[in-house]
């Protein structure tokens, strides 16, 4: 029925067919403590000039330059001005008002000495002997950074750190950004074990539900939820049928590869689910399934393996999901410290650890798991490269698109 999708394609080819099936998330608006992680749906302008005033960058005191032409090297205090309080105009050129880092340049001052150059007696502040301030020092001049009404926020953009202290001067308290979909992260296997439960000697650890989850919450995304689902085509269609209905993205991990118990890309076809693509020329991760509901709802089933989970994770399911969002997914290269063989016909993701070259350049320095089995090797690891199919050696130096983990 549904089974008319493509087999054994090429990584690009693999995130490019997920884009164009991804549909577009809806704006919301979220309080500027919520907006860490999210991306930005909307343009923000300056709202005032920045700085919004000629502000003082120096404790000390604020004069007019003419003083200093007219050789004057003592002058007489007007007042005290910290920052946050009204501009103290001289007066005149003979006086000067202490002044804070921070504060409102006087209309009438031009130039602040800082404090280190002056001493004070009684009203009458004198400059260090030989010292020669220079006109319009130590003086952040009004919107010298950017002018009321300038962009300074675009869409698209991630909200971190930075973009949060940018947001605060928009004059904005909460802003459009897009709404995570809703996640569902489901692990698929007879054989696996929550942590903290008593298990068999057959049995394991359950990683892969705990990773994806960690992987989204780093990002921002909290909307998930995790569930397990044995081998059993029952549950499994049962289970997925429901937990589509409920979220907007599906996340399986496990089979999908060629075993008797690997059920899911039938329950996908028994649910209706259109198949895209099965299976990538890559390695870890080869049998990576992919297909969207009747819903239009983006379906990703991957190979169980943790280390395929997790590289599936991250080089497709969260760059396609943040580009739905509207997120710009900049690719990075980095150079690899040491050669690399790879002799399978296939794109190879290499887990790596960032180094530095003795030039100071970043590197990255190959860390090879045992098997797609191993994924306590990757621990410590920052991420992997990404080796094109098509040739067997990789030099010193090659650079290769990075993912972080
Ligand atoms: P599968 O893709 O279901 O054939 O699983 C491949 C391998 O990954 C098997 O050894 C599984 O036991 C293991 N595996 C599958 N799912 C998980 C999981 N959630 N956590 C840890 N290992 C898993
Ligand atoms: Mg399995």
């Amino acid at each position: 029925m549904t089974t008319t999708g493509n087999f054994r394609i090429e990584a690009g080819e693999a995130a490019a067919l997920i884009d164009a099936r991804m549909p577009t998330y809806p704006t919301e608006r979220v309080p500027l403590e919520r907006a860490q992680g999210r991306v930005l749906r909307e343009q923000l302008v300056a709202e005032r000039d920045q700085p919004p005033f000629d502000r003082v960058t120096m404790d000390g005191i604020a004069i007019d330059s003419a003083a200093l032409a007219n050789e004057r090297r003592q002058f007489k205090l007007r007042g005290i001005q910290g920052a946050g309080a009204e501009a103290i105009p001289l007066g005149d050129a003979e006086h000067c008002v202490e002044i804070m880092t921070g504060a409102m340049l006087p209309p009438d001052a031009d130039t602040v000495v800082p404090v280190e150059r002056i001493s004070c007696n009684a009203e009458i502040v004198t400059l260090e002997e030989g010292y020669a301030p220079d006109p319009g020092q130590f003086i952040h001049r009004t919107g010298s950074d950017h002018a009321a009404g300038q962009p300074l926020l675009q869409p698209g953009c991630v909200i971190g750190a930075t973009e949060m202290a940018v947001l605060t001067i928009t004059g904005k308290t909460d802003i459009e950004v897009a709404r995570w979909p809703d996640i569902a992260v489901i692990s698929t296997g007879d054989e696996l074990v929550d942590a903290g439960k008593p298990l068999e000697p057959f049995q394991i650890r359950s990683s892969n539900g705990h990773a994806i989850v960690a992987a989204l919450e780093k990002r921002g995304c909290r909307s998930n939820r995790r569930a397990h689902l044995l081998d059993d085509p029952t549950q499994l269609r049962e289970s997925i049928g429901r937990m589509h209905e409920d979220h907007d993205v599906l996340i399986l991990s496990g089979g999908v590869s060629m075993g008797k118990y690997d059920y899911v890309p039938q329950i996908m076809d028994e649910l209706g689910v259109e198949l895209v693509f099965h299976k990538i020329l890559q390695r870890p991760g080869l049998p990576m399934w992919f297909g969207v509901s009747a819903a239009g709802k983006p379906i990703f089933a991957l190979p169980g393996n943790p280390v395929s989970t997790l590289v599936c994770t991250i080089r497709y399911v969260l760059p396609a999901i943040r580009r739905a969002m509207g997120a710009r997914e900049p690719t990075h290269a980095l150079q690899l410290a040491e050669p690399v063989h790879f002799a399978p016909d296939l794109t190879c993701f290499l887990p790596v650890q960032l180094t530095h070259a003795a030039t100071g350049a970043v590197l990255a320095q190959p860390k090879p798991t045992n098997t797609s089995g191993d994924f306590i090797s990757l621990a410590g690891t920052d991420g992997f490269v990404e080796l094109p199919r098509g040739r067997d050696d990789f030099s010193a130096g090659y650079a290769a698109d990075f993912f972080a983990w």
